[in-house]
């Protein structure tokens, strides 16, 4: 897996890394193994923005990207990064050395896709379109036996309750788009199709699109929807790496690791933790999100 650091590396590297700013590491909570969730404060004028990664244990570049972010962060904030959101994913991942089948490396040792987990706005209920999210255990997106039923997610929450983010990046791979929370006001996709040009302007890699297509866009218990709907706070998921490049390396690497990562993350970290720092810095520069009290999901198709 390499250049990919092993659990225990990833983790000394968020001390360095913490050191390195002059920050401190976080506990905030422990995985369903026990392994602790950490959390890098880097203390700063102003509110706070946070940065997560690798809610899905298989998505090791993310927490890479995450971590280039630390150093490089220079907003009027206090800066928060939280590398890696599943480590029990990570492990299992590292011990399978990429190989298996991916509702085993991606999920959290209970099982449970962790970026399904999240309370939904207003109550909605789940929906049956793909990707949104199972009933299953068995299936890769498994939601869990209830909404925030994951310590994982439950400590994470009580995070950002705490810190009440103005603005997130959670960072994921390999599809090289960015994806809003589903919003059902014209101003804010607006402020989302402006945030997204603004990541765009900073990376020097591989430019990422704003995926957005309102028919088939749900509330799936994911971060992003939490994040904007509950907390108000400018959230996006970012997807590092692209499916040609995901497709192209094969002819070097096969397995799954190697569809999520890349083999040379060198430029795409660099690329994505200026994207992720435009993202943080331009919507810092807008009020936050308007609470929508009257906002119903029935407005559009797909939610009951
Ligand atoms: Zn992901």
């Amino acid at each position: 897996m390499n250049p990919y650091p092993s659990p225990s590396q990833r983790d000394e590297q968020v001390r360095q890394t913490a050191a390195a700013i002059g920050g401190e590491v976080v506990p905030y909570g422990e995985s369903v193994e026990g392994r602790p969730l950490l959390a890098i404060r880097k203390p700063g004028d102003g509110p706070a923005v946070l940065v997560c990664a690798n809610i899905h244990g298989i998505e090791y570049i993310s927490a890479q990207v995450a971590l280039r972010f630390a150093r490089i962060a220079d907003l009027p904030a206090e800066v928060w990064i939280a590398p890696c959101l599943n480590p029990d994913g990570y492990a299992a991942t590292w011990a399978a050395e990429g190989a298996g089948r991916l509702g085993a490396l991606r999920k959290n040792a209970n099982g449970v896709d962790l970026n399904r987990n999240f309370p939904m706005p207003w109550g909605a209920k789940p929906s049956w379109i793909p990707g949104a999210g199972s009933t299953h255990p068995d299936d890769a997106t498994w939601r869990g036996p209830a909404p925030a039923s994951e310590p994982e997610v439950s400590a994470l929450i009580a995070l950002m309750n705490r810190i009440t983010p103005w603005a997130g990046v959670n960072l994921h791979s390999f599809m090289g788009t960015l994806i809003p929370p589903r919003v059902l006001h014209l101003a804010d996709h607006r402020a989302y199709a402006r945030l997204a040009r603004a990541v765009r302007a900073e990376q020097t890699h591989a430019r990422y699109r704003r995926l957005c297509f309102p028919p088939l866009d749900v509330f799936t218990g994911e971060q992003e929807d939490f994040q904007h709907h509950i907390l108000c706070t400018w959230a996006v998921c970012m997807e590092t790496f692209t499916l040609p490049a995901s497709l192209w390396q094969r002819r070097r690497r096969k397995g799954l690791f190697w569809r999520f990562n890349p083999i040379d993350p060198a430029p795409w970290i660099t690329s994505d933790a200026a994207g992720v720092t435009a993202f943080l810095a331009a919507a810092l520069r807008l009020d936050r999100p308007k609470r929508r009290p009257g906002a119903q999901p029935r407005l559009l198709p797909g939610v009951q």
